[in-house]
């Protein structure tokens, strides 16, 4: 790479969801020209209704201590409307240029192409690259030129047929930075963390940085990939990546994880938990997909016969049970408490508990979508809104309604001998592998021997599994109907 050729101004930065100072095309723009004035802004009000939630506030935190570390200290902090703090920059800096990697959520790219338009009326150079997606949205289309709605062409016919990832950048080799402004704020003076110490289990349970990021990656391809296809569906089992935080917030970026995976050369032997891992990153570009062709993603849904659908209103209790672990299946109460300790369900147990809220407590995926997005530190507009339509049967490629997960055929097969509900429920640590899927039909004697008594110490099951099965596949059907007595729907 060039040795950056001092210039009067500095291009500003905008960091955004690409918090790495590796395969930043934005920020490696900006390093080959010059000085840099990188900047980070808290918009909070734009964001509306998607502002960042509690759990990810609290790890967005700790990516910017990184972030600024590796900038020396040398990042410029703001909160509020992002036009007027660039102009700000911009002025005091005299800067006539201002790049950015895109972001894809409706209220972003609204936000984005206003500033894009003003600027440039400016007079200033406004650049946005590609960080964190394989294929544009617009790139990938069917012949007839509409979007794809079914993953599976959308991935094999779209994706894979189209011009493959490009390869990640390195990092610039010279980063000239600006010195901090006065008028920056501190990464305290940003309130990301929580007022309340809820963040204990959080903190031991991740490192937040781009290097874990990377070592993450490395040491998932090293030791878990080769077994990625089965050991995936098995919570308690250490062969998922866990990266999804470290994508939502660019800490690592896609592209890197496509090319390190199929480049790791005798290491990955499977082909087919190679092909998988790089289906699910599909599974991720698919929800970008949707968000960008369809933006009402998060709260319209997407086969709108179920706009009639009789959702439960009055199910606080439910709910509250619901979100505290607390249902009485022992499986559902496992991912939920993972959840709120952790910032992090496994994807088996999250389709499990979502199947839970929508077809047997018959409460509405908002209110999923809405806890989720609360505390998950990978909370992510696109995979969030596209997996709970999925997970309610509303979506584009969706699991059909009457597919409904039992939790406890899906607890003595993927959890069978009872560890991950052991790990997060540890009322029912002693109980056996035979008895802790269903604690409510096990022998009074063997619950007395495990210190379990069902209704005192761990709940009676809130809702019967059968009946409300019965219950929502009459649902469906009533909007089925409907459905036809009204085109409108
Ligand atoms: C109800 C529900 C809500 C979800 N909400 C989110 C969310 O807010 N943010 C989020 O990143 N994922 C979400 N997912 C998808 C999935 O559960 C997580 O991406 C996955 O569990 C992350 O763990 P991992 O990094 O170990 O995944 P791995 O199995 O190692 O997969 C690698 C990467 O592929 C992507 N990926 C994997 N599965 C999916 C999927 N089904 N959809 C989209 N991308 C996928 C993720 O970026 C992930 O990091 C949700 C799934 C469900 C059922």
């Amino acid at each position: 790479m060039k040795k950056p050729q001092p210039t009067s101004a500095p291009t500003i930065v905008w960091f955004r969801q690409d918090l790495r100072l590796a395969d930043n095309p934005a920020l490696y723009s900006a390093c080959d020209s010059g000085e840099v004035l990188p900047v980070y802004i808290l918009d909070d009000d734009n964001a509306g209704e998607w502002a960042i939630g509690g759990a990810s506030r609290w790890w967005l935190h700790h990516a910017l201590v990184d972030l600024n570390s590796s900038l020396d200290g040398r990042l410029h902090l703001y909160r509020g409307n992002p036009l007027e703090i660039l102009n700000t920059l911009i002025q005091t800096h005299n800067s006539t240029d201002v790049v950015w990697n895109r972001c894809y959520e409706p209220w972003r790219i609204k936000r984005d192409a206003e500033i894009k338009t003003q600027l440039r009326k400016q007079g200033v150079d406004v650049k946005s690259f590609n960080a964190s997606l394989l294929w544009e949205p617009w790139d990938i289309l069917k012949k007839d030129g509409t979007p794809y709605k079914v993953y599976t062409p959308y991935y094999r016919r779209g994706c894979l047929s189209h011009v493959g990832p490009r390869e990640p950048l390195q990092i610039p080799e010279s980063l000239g930075m600006i010195e901090l402004s006065a008028d920056s704020l501190t990464l305290e003076q940003l309130e990301l963390l929580p007022s309340i110490n809820w963040d204990i289990q959080l903190r031991e349970r991740w490192r937040i940085s781009e290097t874990a990021a990377n070592e993450r990656l490395d040491e998932f391809i090293l030791s878990e990939l080769n077994d990625y296809r089965d050991g995936r569906n098995f919570p308690n089992k250490a062969n998922v990546s866990r990266l999804s935080p470290y994508l939502h917030f660019g800490q690592i970026s896609p592209n890197t994880a496509w090319h390190r995976a199929i480049n790791a050369g005798g290491v990955v032997t499977d082909e087919k938990s190679l092909d998988t891992f790089l289906s699910e990153l599909g599974w991720r570009e698919f929800s970008y997909y949707l968000l960008f062709h369809f933006p009402h993603l998060p709260r319209v849904n997407l086969q709108q016969r179920f706009n009639s659908f009789p959702w439960a209103i009055d199910k606080e209790y439910h709910l509250s049970a619901w979100k505290k672990g607390l249902t009485g299946y022992p499986l559902v109460d496992a991912g939920m408490r993972e959840l709120y300790s952790t910032g992090y369900m496994h994807n088996r147990v999250r389709m499990v508990v979502g199947s839970f809220l929508v077809k047997n407590l018959l409460i509405h995926w908002h209110k999923g979508e809405e806890w989720f997005w609360d505390c998950l530190v990978d909370a992510d507009l696109a995979s969030n809104s596209a997996s709970w339509q999925w997970i309610a049967g509303c979506g584009a490629d969706a699991a059909p309604f009457f597919r409904i997960f039992n939790p406890i055929t899906q607890s003595e097969k993927f959890d069978g001998a009872g560890d991950y509900i052991r790990r997060y429920v540890p009322e029912l640590a002693k109980l056996s592998s035979k008895h802790i899927h269903a604690p409510w039909l096990a022998p009074t004697d063997v619950l007395s021997a495990a210190g379990v008594s069902v209704g005192t110490n761990y709940p009676a099951p809130i809702i019967d599994i059968k009946e409300s099965r019965v219950i929502a596949l009459e649902a469906f059907s009533a909007t089925k109907t409907q459905a036809l007595k009204d085109p409108n729907l």
